[in-house]
């Protein structure tokens, strides 16, 4: 099975990443993708681009190269409710958020606290994808957190970066291993993402495809593989018609 999308591509507008948006979009169409998604990090995240950026995305246009754009956002999570820097008048704007802990943006917490934050993050309408929950510095309980992604129907990131030997994140791959393991048994689908920082990285899975086939992964259980999966992607999530405003966080339990 072929790839056919990578929602996870930063541009030069992320602040620390390499490559233009026309870079990355050719080097999805030499990678033959169907689509690519463009998340560059959100506001808080130092560096990152003004709100503004994000708004102004409609002038990119549906497809490119005959590659197809989908225009998103990496969100950053700010705190143990799930509260994230994008306001839903601007989400609204957007084709697909991908919410993360990002250690510049919130301090790891405890296994439940971090899990609470991914949890609260998927009840926003808007996001339609967890990046990288793959990191010992953000400790998690994989079974809430599979039970969360297939109760609110938000896809859990396979996320390539994090098993470089280079990536800041810690024991992604074992603590992927796990969540797939969860996700087989439960049936939960997950979306490989390459979070790549310069162009010759986008659609970049290679590492993700070697973990999928240790573990014998079922590939009807992995997004990318379908356009089918794209839509579910950026259709998935509560019904957001009508709904303009911040969301207030959950009460705490
Ligand atoms: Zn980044
Ligand atoms: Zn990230």
């Amino acid at each position: 099975m072929k790839p056919l999308f990578d929602l996870h591509v930063h541009t030069i507008s992320s602040g620390h990443a390499y490559s233009s948006l026309k870079e990355n979009i050719e080097a999805a169409r030499e990678r033959g993708l169907s689509a690519v998604g463009i998340s560059d990090h959100a506001p808080e995240m130092p560096g990152a681009s003004h709100i503004f950026h994000f708004t102004n995305l409609k002038v990119v246009r549906e497809s490119l190269l005959g590659v197809r754009i989908c225009r998103g956002i990496e969100a950053n999570i700010l705190d143990f409710y799930g509260t994230i820097d994008v306001e839903n008048r601007i989400a609204r704007k957007l084709h697909f958020l991908i919410a993360s802990l990002h250690t510049p943006c919130i301090q790891p917490g405890t296994a439940e606290e971090n899990t609470r934050a991914l949890l609260g993050a998927m009840k926003n309408p808007w996001v339609k994808i967890i990046g990288h929950p793959d990191d010992d510095r953000y400790p998690l309980d994989y079974e809430e957190l599979v039970s969360g992604a297939k109760r609110e129907k938000v896809a859990l990131e396979i996320n390539n970066s994090s098993f470089r030997a280079s990536s800041a994140r810690q024991n992604g791959r074992k603590n992927a291993a796990l969540m797939l393991t969860i996700c087989r048994r439960e049936g939960v689908p997950v979306i490989l993402g390459s979070d790549a920082h310069i162009w010759y990285d986008v659609g970049e899975f290679s590492l993700c495809r070697e973990l999928l086939d240790e573990l014998d992964f079922p590939p009807e259980l992995v997004l990318n593989y379908t356009l089918e999966g794209l839509d579910f992607v950026l259709n998935s999530g509560a019904s957001t018609e009508g709904e303009d405003g911040p969301l207030a966080p959950p009460s705490p339990e």
